[in-house]
């Protein structure tokens, strides 16, 4: 792990501080945006490590933002966690089937937080080499 770069995509300004601070504390850069538009742009250009994704946004959802980055070339491998109050089974089911490759479920759990992005990052690095 050498700093790399994850975007954070989350309009709660509370959870989105805790991300940063947590993430920052770990030794990786970020960078934030509120809606999924931002987001977008910010990944396209800026390619970071891994995407922490709000599913409710103003505006575009953060299901239908991961689609977009699964449609870009440069953006399609790029890891993507799902940020989401829906913990209920089913709905948890539907957001991976969206294409997630991991979800974390608020109230945000540190503990959690921090073996879910190290497992996505191994695991896309795994795959590049
Ligand atoms: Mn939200």
């Amino acid at each position: 792990m050498a700093g790399e770069l994850i975007l954070i995509v989350e309009d709660n300004e509370k959870n989105q501080k805790l991300l940063r601070d947590v993430l920052q504390v770990d030794g990786y850069r970020t960078v934030e945006t509120v809606t999924a538009e931002e987001g977008l742009e910010v990944a396209r250009a800026q390619l970071p490590a891994l995407v922490l994704m709000d599913i409710q946004l103003p505006g575009m959802d953060g299901v239908a933002a991961l689609r977009e980055l699964r449609a870009g070339t440069a953006t399609r491998k790029i890891p993507v966690i799902a940020v989401t109050a829906s913990a209920m089974p089913l709905e948890r089911r539907a957001i991976m089937d969206a294409g997630f490759d991991d979800y974390l479920a608020k109230p945000l759990s540190v503990r959690e937080l921090r073996e879910t992005v190290r497992k996505c990052l191994e695991s896309s690095t795994g795959e590049a080499s």
